[in-house]
C-alpha cells in the first residue's frame, strides 16, 4: 500500500458517542441526587479528557492506492480498519484502460454495444 490515512469510524465514531453519553447524563439531572450527578459528570470529563489523550477520534487506519500500470491496467484498492471497534471495510477495481493511440479498438467497442442494444429492441 502506497498511502495511509486516519480517519474517524462511521461505525463507532467516538465523538457521536460522547455526545450520546452526555445527552443521557443531562437527562439524569433532577432525577438523581446532586452529588450523584455532579459525581457522574466529573467522571464523564475524566473520560473525556483521556480520550483525547489518545488517538483521539481518528480510530480507523485507511490504506490506498490508486494508478495505472505500464500494461495500461487502471487499479484502485482501498481498505480500513479501526482499532476500536474492528469495523473493515475492503474495496477493489481493476479495469484496462483503452490505448489513446488505438482508435480501431475505442470504435470496435464504442459499436459493440449500441448493436446489441438494438438487437434487444426488436
Ligand atoms: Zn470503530
Amino acid at each position: 500500500m502506497s498511502a495511509d490515512n486516519w480517519a474517524i469510524c462511521p461505525q463507532c465514531n467516538p465523538a457521536r458517542k460522547r455526545a450520546e453519553e452526555l445527552a443521557n447524563l443531562e437527562s439524569l439531572y433532577g432525577k438523581i441526587s446532586l452529588y450523584d450527578f455532579k459525581d457522574r459528570m466529573a467522571e464523564f470529563q475524566l473520560k473525556s479528557s483521556a480520550d483525547s489523550i489518545g488517538l483521539g477520534d481518528n480510530t480507523l487506519r485507511e490504506d490506498y492506492e490508486i494508478g495505472v500500470n505500464d500494461t495500461g491496467e487502471f487499479e484502485i484498492v482501498y481498505s480500513c480498519r479501526c482499532n476500536t471497534c474492528g469495523f473493515v471495510f475492503t474495496f477493489k477495481h481493476k479495469q484496462q484502460l483503452t490505448k489513446p493511440n488505438d482508435t480501431s479498438t475505442q470504435k470496435r467497442d464504442e459499436e459493440a454495444p449500441k448493436a446489441s442494444k438494438r438487437n434487444s429492441r426488436r
